[in-house]
């Protein structure tokens, strides 16, 4: 490859599966000859390790040079401890849309034929995390309160991306997800704004309205009737590992979170310290999102070469790993893709 069609990007390798899985990513793209030329980056509790930072300056000047970043999983301490540097890279850098396509991908599962997107705003909503205790009594800790907002600007912004997508992938029809019966106002402006984009829309791409607990249940009895589905930031995540579980699981979701000067491609899963190092770990989310990388700066041949080798093996059954019901290691699945590619 010759070297002025490189392509700079930043690359951190994450916390518990991530290094695993990241290695497995990173030779199926050498594999391909993808043009991506990396900048190692470190994040999560691997940063705090080694640099006393969770987020390192270079890490984030890294992503500023470059604008495009692979990233593992990185592990956020539950209830105290530093602020979900996924949220800051987010915020850092107006990352302000999560795209999370699922597709079926393992035939004779429960749901066949799956393919629909969502849209999940990113920048608001209640990840804004504006949290306090309010005394009472003798506990300092007596009530908790935690308020979200979001804006008509990001709610325009979010929802006009998943129309363009619409309209640039032959997708039918977008749903608006809210909950705008109760959340009248934090999730009534993200309805009023999505009407008013769909209108702009309108013979081109259909639109249609779900209260997201309606939407949570329809997506488990009948998925089909969806195609894009955008919503805000909390029903988005929960939504889009409900949508993860229909094709296989976490093992086969990935994630691509869109800025106007960067982008930033992971799985949606975390870092499962349950089987971290272990060798068990699925890498396809994570490569699944390293094609929608390869995507992003116009290289769908080679994406399509990495899809149709994924589709064979994890077909043919003979390689998969445990959360797909197989026995097979990080490191098999990396050799069995690598050998499946065209
Ligand atoms: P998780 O997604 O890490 O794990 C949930 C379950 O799915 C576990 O049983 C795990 O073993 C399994 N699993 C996940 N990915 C897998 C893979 N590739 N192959 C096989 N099995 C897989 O969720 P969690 O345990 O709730 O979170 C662990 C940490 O990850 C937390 O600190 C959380 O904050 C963080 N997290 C990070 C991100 C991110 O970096 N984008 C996303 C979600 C969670």
């Amino acid at each position: 490859m010759s070297t002025e069609k490189t392509i700079p990007a930043t690359l951190i390798p994450g916390d518990g599966i991530g290094p695993e899985i990241v290695q497995s990513v990173t030779e199926i793209l050498d594999a391909v000859g993808a043009p991506f030329k990396w900048e190692k980056a470190l994040g999560g509790v691997a940063a705090l390790d080694a640099t006393g930072s969770p987020l390192p300056k270079e890490t984030i000047e890294s992503i500023r040079r470059t604008g495009l970043a692979l990233k593992g999983p990185l592990t956020t301490p539950v209830g105290g401890g530093f602020k979900s540097i996924n949220v800051t890279l987010r915020q850092e850098f107006g990352l302000f849309a999560n795209v999370r396509p699922t597709k079926t991908i393992v035939p004779g599962g429960r749901f066949e034929n799956i393919n629909l997107v969502i849209f999940r705003e990113n920048l608001e909503g209640y990840y804004a995390a504006m949290e306090n205790y309010i005394p009472y009594g003798d506990d300092p800790h007596a009530i908790a309160t935690s308020a979200g907002y979001t804006t008509r600007k990001e709610c325009n912004r979010i929802v006009r991306y998943a129309f363009e997508y619409a309209v640039k992938n032959n997708r039918k029809r977008v749903t608006l997800v809210h909950k705008a019966n109760i959340l009248k106002l934090l999730t009534g402006l993200f309805l009023e704004e999505g009407r008013k984009v769909a209108k702009e829309y309108e013979g081109r791409v259909e639109v249609n309205e779900r209260i997201v607990d309606a939407c949570a249940m329809q997506l488990v009895t009948d998925p089909w009737q969806y195609d894009c589905i955008v919503t805000t930031n909390l029903f988005g995540d929960i939504l889009s590992d409900l949508t993860a579980g229909l094709v296989g699981g976490l093992g086969l979701a990935p994630g691509a979170n869109i800025g106007e000067k960067a982008a930033v491609f992971e799985a949606v899963h975390g870092s499962a310290p349950d089987i971290a190092g272990q060798n068990k770990a699925n890498p396809t989310s994570l490569l699944l999102a390293a094609n929608m990388m390869l995507a992003h700066v116009g290289r769908q041949d080679l994406a399509t070469r990495i899809d149709k080798a994924i589709e064979k093996v994890i077909t043919s059954g003979a390689v998969r790993t445990g959360d797909l019901g197989g026995k097979a290691s990080t490191t098999d699945l990396t050799a069995a893709l690598k050998q499946a590619l065209v």
